[in-house]
């Protein structure tokens, strides 16, 4: 214990709710000039075919590397933002972050696609769908290339509240998926209401799937009933190769999780896609992933 630094040290303690409150009440007083000053990036994780193996696209996950706090994880601080209703001006970045990358591969021939997470908040919000499709026509992306993420527990805690908002959403043409899928207490049956095109497997299932029983029936019945409604179904947490064969036998149609890749900034996503991308010989560039 001597031997660690003191900055390790100190995060061994339990804050206090003093601590805890001060700390919330910094960040969010500080996002707005974090984000102007390039604290906050956002990194990227491939998610690819299965069996194939294609890249189809990826995911948008903000991270802030704090100047006093270290890195953060989006769990230590899109709560707070949300609850201070700054969750626009994240959204809005992660957004054209994105769109600005799926325009360059765009330009490059390379057509894949960015998942953004949405929080709940913007289904309350009727001028986001005007927001979205302004953001696709100034970075001249098609919304089939843009993905939102809305998580189950947000979606299904007043469904018929994120509706308008989700059909305008829908009526763009961007992709809807619903993330950690299976946590909350809804029916995929339910799920056949709304306008949604994608679930995603929550991950704590996937990662079990290899040695619980339960989590593995849980999985398989999701594809199987996500399929039924013509879903695309996506499972993340995809850690090792049994997992990946398992939901490859099941039929899942997308993987993505620390197998394919953790993560990755943007030059390191860059120098991923670079080394997996295979010339389709007399056709447009074509990016295959070989593990
Ligand atoms: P999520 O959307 O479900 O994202 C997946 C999370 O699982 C990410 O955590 C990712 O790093 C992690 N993950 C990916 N593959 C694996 C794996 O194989 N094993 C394990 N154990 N974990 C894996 P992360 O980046 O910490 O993000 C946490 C959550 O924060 C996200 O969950 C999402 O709900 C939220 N979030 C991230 N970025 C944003 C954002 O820009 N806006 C909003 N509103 N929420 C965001
Ligand atoms: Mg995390
Ligand atoms: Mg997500
Ligand atoms: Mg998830």
């Amino acid at each position: 214990r001597a031997a660690r630094s003191s900055g390790e040290a100190v995060r061994e303690y339990l804050p206090t709710m003093g601590q805890i409150f001060l700390r919330r009440f910094q960040l969010v007083t500080q996002f707005r000039q974090a984000l102007e000053t390039g604290q906050v990036k956002v990194h990227y994780q491939p998610k690819v075919a299965l069996p194939s193996r294609q890249v189809l696209g990826v995911e948008a996950l903000v991270r802030w590397r704090h100047p006093e706090f270290g890195k953060l994880d989006p769990d230590e601080f899109v709560p707070a933002v949300e609850a201070a209703g700054l969750v626009d001006a994240l959204t809005g970045f992660v957004m054209d972050q994105s769109l600005q990358r799926v325009r360059k591969w765009l330009d490059r021939g390379l057509r894949i696609s960015a998942a953004v997470n949405l929080s709940v908040r913007s289904l309350d919000d009727a001028t986001f769908p005007d927001r979205v499709a302004a953001a696709l026509e100034r970075h001249g992306v098609p919304p089939e290339l843009l993905t939102l993420e809305l998580t189950e527990s947000g979606v299904m805690a007043d469904p018929q509240r994120a509706l308008p908002v989700l059909r305008a959403l829908h009526a763009l043409g961007v992709v809807l998926a619903v993330d950690d899928f299976g946590t909350g207490y809804s029916s995929l049956a339910y799920l056949r209401q709304l306008p949604v095109d994608e679930v995603k497997i929550d991950k704590s299932f996937v990662l079990g799937m290899g040695t619980d029983l339960g989590d593995h029936a849980v999985v398989r019945s999701i594809v199987e009933l996500g399929h039924s409604l013509g879903l695309t179904v996506v499972a993340e947490g995809v850690e090792d190769d049994l997992a990946r064969d398992q939901l490859t036998a099941m039929g899942c149609d997308v993987a993505q999780g620390y197998l394919i890749s953790r993560p990755l900034s943007e030059s390191r996503l860059e120098a991923w896609l670079q080394a997996r991308t295979t010339q389709a010989r007399g056709k447009r560039d074509e990016m295959v992933l070989t593990l």
